[in-house]
């Protein structure tokens, strides 16, 4: 038997939230809708020093505005700690990680050294096998396997990615305590039992990572959908780093028709002037996710 879908939209509290934001968004709850699913609001506020203050109530004020409401209570990492913890305690337990007191700097260093084109460090295990004391500040990393790793996503097709040449032994808790989004994440889709993830291309080479996370820990792997990011025009992601702007909450229901025309869902023109729910009740009887096939970037 087929388990109900539950899918998740999980913004991080680092400010309002912009239009491509609210594009990821209106795609996890239209594919969970369409399928009679849940759609859950979760909260990544674990990164402390990136979270803003009064980003949570407006990012709740923003969906509610554009129709989108969730299901349950809200979750919030920061109320899960334990959890992370006694799953990290699992991975140390099977040897699985080790502990890295190697600075950001030092590996920059090495690293542009290496390959100085490349943005992505490949951390070359200088601390495997050390025993660095509990009292020494440290990161803790996962050894990876040099295992391939493949899925097949619902838009972007099959994905497959060396873990140990691609991603190295990467890291679950951070040197200032912080557990990494890598780790939470896995946590907290299993937690709230999350069978659909429906997220933005730009966590797509992410998730090798966390399917070989939910393989360690014995967790069910839920299906992927990695919808296109929205870039301006100078074909640059928006995000709070181009200080893409709020979205605006005027007219929600000419956003929202403009952000269906995004998402590739062709509204009729009969429809442009129709209320947030009725548009948001068309695109759910109509939503055809596979329009977006392949795109992996459209432009505003
Ligand atoms: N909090 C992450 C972000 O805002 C999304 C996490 C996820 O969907 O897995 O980019």
């Amino acid at each position: 038997m087929q388990s109900a879908y539950i899918g998740r939209f999980a913004p991080s509290p680092t400010g309002p939230l912009h239009l491509g934001s609210l594009f990821t968004a209106l795609a996890s709850y239209l594919d969970a809708r369409s399928q009679q699913g849940k759609w859950l609001l979760r909260v990544d506020d674990l990164d402390t020093p990136r979270n803003k203050e009064g980003s949570v109530a407006a990012i709740l004020k923003t969906l509610e505005t554009f129709g989108l409401c969730w299901d349950d209570a809200v979750y919030y990492q920061s109320q899960h700690i334990d959890s992370y913890e006694s799953f990290l305690l699992e991975l140390e337990q099977c040897r699985l990680t080790y502990r890295c007191s190697c600075s950001r700097k030092s590996l920059e260093d090495l690293h542009s050294v290496d390959s100085p084109e490349s943005k992505h460090t490949i951390y070359p295990g200088i601390c495997w096998n050390k025993s660095i004391p509990a009292e020494t500040p440290h990161a803790i990393r996962l050894k990876t396997e040099p295992t391939t790793l493949s899925f097949q996503d619902d838009l972007q097709g099959l994905i497959s990615h060396h873990l140990a040449n691609q991603h190295g032994d990467f890291i679950l808790k951070r040197k200032d305590g912080i557990i990494a989004y890598q780790f939470a994440v896995v946590i907290d889709d299993y937690l709230l039992g999350v069978n659909h993830v429906v997220r933005g291309c730009d966590l797509l080479e992410e998730t090798p990572k966390q399917i070989y996370l939910q393989q360690l820990l014995g967790f069910p792997i839920p299906t992927y959908m990695h919808v296109p990011v929205i870039v301006d025009h100078h074909g640059y992601k928006l995000s709070k780093q181009t200080l893409a702007t709020a979205v605006d909450t005027k007219s929600p229901n000419k956003t929202l028709f403009d952000l269906l025309v995004l998402l590739k869902q062709n509204p009729p023109d009969e429809i442009k002037g129709a209320s947030v729910d009725e548009l948001l009740d068309w695109a759910i009887e109509h939503w055809q996710p596979d329009k977006l096939s392949l795109y992996r970037a459209i432009s505003a």
